[in-house]
């Protein structure tokens, strides 16, 4: 057995509780445990991990891979080498492909790709509907057999209520969620920023806060009817976050991510024009991003996910109202969760940990991801928390460069990302293979 001793680190794996400091044991792809009862003797790796957070593998439910047809934005090998960078070990990538991941042959070349790329975990997300189109439901049962965890339209939302509901009863049966995009799309025709003060200042197109809110309403009730899993995607607005409070009271099968710009930037960014600040759903109100953060404090929101949404430059670089929506995330999530979350005070590491390990893992159903459990996966993040650096979109391993974040000066990075007990990101200096000198 090839094993992997990680020594010293801050250990945080809420799924059992643990946060202490001590030895972390990897024997070939499983964890073996925590702690001087699993040591094998003399380890052929060993990573030296004071003064680091020792995690398991960070999973992202929502990221974009752009493969196939839009490979100039992104690639299913350069995607799953930008998580990893980012300290994302398994991503779940969204079906707005072009095709749209729509078939059990879509879904299994994914899985493939991946396999070939060795970077991330990468797991498919069917479309709800064929062609994303809205219209008929995509062969659900296919897309599982094809290696799909979880079902969205994402990109677009399921408009029709009906189909809706049928997508909540089918998945049901699967036991897979359903992930919305909640958006009455009527609402947000011509859009290009949230609807407001700075909308009406700036003369561009809004889209109402009220048009996610009232699919939110709508999904929850048939969540409520159908006992089907419902997933809100990327919530931004004040509203939809009660509305998830107030369904979760009362039983409903409802979760809930928040996106990084979401809770620490607002719809005044765009008085700068910069298509960097182009997303959908659109940066919203001060008074959004403070409910946002109440609701991760409360646990009405559960997870953090990117909506990594890479495009090319020249895509980008186009007019605001030409440019489309998203930004590259899963490179700077890590440092803006610090930046939002951690060093305000609003949550503790473990907070984040947990919304970034156990809950994402429990949402796809991956029984041996987010926990170092022993035999589950050997997934593993260190993060340096204390090491300042600043963000350089042209550093970044993603094929795209669109970043609101581009200067700021940071805390928090992936220093190593472990995949199946393999070291597969590392910034260098703290992985020692036997027989090397290890540091003193
Ligand atoms: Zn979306």
């Amino acid at each position: 057995m090839r094993t992997i001793q990680i020594k010293g680190g801050r250990i945080i794996d809420p799924s059992q509780g643990v946060d202490e400091v001590a030895d972390l044991w990897l024997g070939d792809d499983r964890v073996l445990g925590i702690g001087e009862a699993y040591a094998q003797g003399t380890a052929d790796v060993v990573i030296d991990a004071r003064g680091m957070i020792v995690s398991p593998g960070l999973i992202d439910v929502h990221v974009h891979l752009r493969e196939p047809g839009n490979e100039e934005d992104e690639t299913i090998a350069t995607g799953a080498a930008s998580a990893l960078a980012g300290g994302v070990t398994t991503v779940a990538c969204m079906p707005n492909t072009i095709p749209a991941l729509d078939t059990q042959g879509a879904a299994e070349f994914v899985v493939l790709q991946a396999q070939r790329a060795r970077k991330a975990n990468v797991y498919p997300v069917g479309a709800v509907s064929k062609g994303r189109k809205g219209d008929e439901l995509a062969e659900l049962g296919q897309l599982v057999a094809g290696g799909a965890v979880a079902f969205t339209d994402d990109g677009a939302p399921v408009a029709s209520a009906s189909l809706m509901r049928r997508a909540l009863l089918y998945s049901k049966m699967l036991d897979r969620v359903i992930m919305q995009h909640c958006q009455v799309p009527e609402l947000t025709v011509g859009g290009v920023m949230n609807e407001g003060a700075e909308s009406t200042r700036l003369g561009l197109g809004g889209m109402p806060a009220a048009a996610e809110d009232i699919m939110v309403a709508r999904d929850i009730r048939l969540a409520e009817i159908t006992g089907g899993r419902l997933h809100i995607q990327h919530i931004s607005t004040a509203r939809s976050v009660e509305l998830v409070r107030e369904g979760k009271k009362r039983g409903i099968d409802v979760t809930a991510e928040a996106c990084p710009h979401h809770f620490t930037l607002t719809d005044e960014r765009l008085r700068t024009f910069d298509s960097n600040f182009k997303m959908n759903p659109p940066l919203r109100t001060a008074d959004d991003v403070a409910a946002v953060i109440e609701g991760l404090k409360d646990g009405t929101i559960e997870l953090l996910a990117t909506d990594h949404a890479p495009h090319a430059p020249e895509k980008k670089m186009r007019e605001l109202d030409q440019a489309p929506f998203g930004i590259v995330g899963l490179e700077t999530l890590i440092p803006i969760t610090v930046h939002g979350l951690i060093e305000p005070g609003h949550l503790t590491w473990v907070d984040v940990i947990r919304m970034l390990t156990v809950a994402p893992a429990k949402l796809l159903g991956l029984v041996d991801k987010g926990t170092f459990r022993p035999g589950a996966d050997a997934d593993v993040t260190i993060i340096d928390t204390e090491t300042p650096w600043t963000i350089d979109p042209e550093k970044f391993l993603s094929r795209s460069r669109n970043t609101p974040y581009g200067g700021w000066k940071v805390k928090g990075r992936a220093h190593v990302a472990i995949v199946a007990g393999e070291v597969r990101h590392s910034l260098g200096g703290i992985v020692h293979e036997a027989g090397e000198a290890a540091t003193p």
